[in-house]
């Protein structure tokens, strides 16, 4: 019979005097600069592109649906001039060096099952000689793009074929953001 008083004491002085550990949501707008927000243009894979300068991507990663289907197994990187040096994107060793049907090809294993694949390119190197990144693999050669110097690059992990790009560019779906001017349009100096 007494643990209605009490009950109703505890329920009272509950909310007022005991400081009981509630999970409080406080509203208040932070603001979300600084730590949390990743880098808005980090290199996904962290490789470096096998021409200086930055190419550009003549033709881009267009794998068939069926493996006996034609399609484009790599990019075509725009080479500053026949004879341009093609450096390894990253470190690694040279699985094959030599001639595929009519081209000569130079192939890096970097490990974990990837390798990289580049033609045409003239190359003194031999299967097992290490590369480290941006060491000169070879030189381009023409005709993989008529007349505009370029050079193919192929990238396979086991035997799947993926996009090069991936590993030299920020390829996730793209977040468009506001452009951040601080200081621009408003009360800037005319
Ligand atoms: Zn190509």
């Amino acid at each position: 019979m007494k643990v209605f008083p009490l009950l109703t004491v505890l329920l009272v002085l509950v909310p007022v005097a005991v400081p009981v550990p509630v999970r409080v949501t406080v509203p208040t707008p932070v603001p979300a600069r600084g730590a949390g927000a990743p880098p808005p243009s980090s290199p996904a894979g962290g490789w470096s592109w096998p021409l200086s300068p930055r190419p550009a991507v003549l033709r881009g990663f267009d794998p068939p649906d069926r493996p006996w289907l034609s399609g484009h197994r790599g990019v075509d990187l725009r080479a500053a001039h026949d004879g341009a040096p093609v450096t390894s994107p990253a470190p690694g060793r040279v699985s094959f060096a030599g001639f595929v049907v009519d081209r000569p090809v130079l192939t890096v294993d970097h490990g974990d099952g990837l390798r990289s694949s580049f033609e045409p390119v003239d190359s003194a190197l031999r299967a097992g000689d290490e590369v480290g990144e941006g060491s000169v693999l070879g030189r381009a050669l023409p005709g993989h793009c008529g007349a505009t110097p370029c050079v193919h690059w192929g990238v396979r992990r086991g035997e799947e074929y993926l996009n090069p790009l991936a590993f030299v560019m920020d390829l996730r779906p793209s977040i468009l953001l506001p452009p951040v001017n601080p200081g621009s349009g408003q009360g800037g100096s005319g």
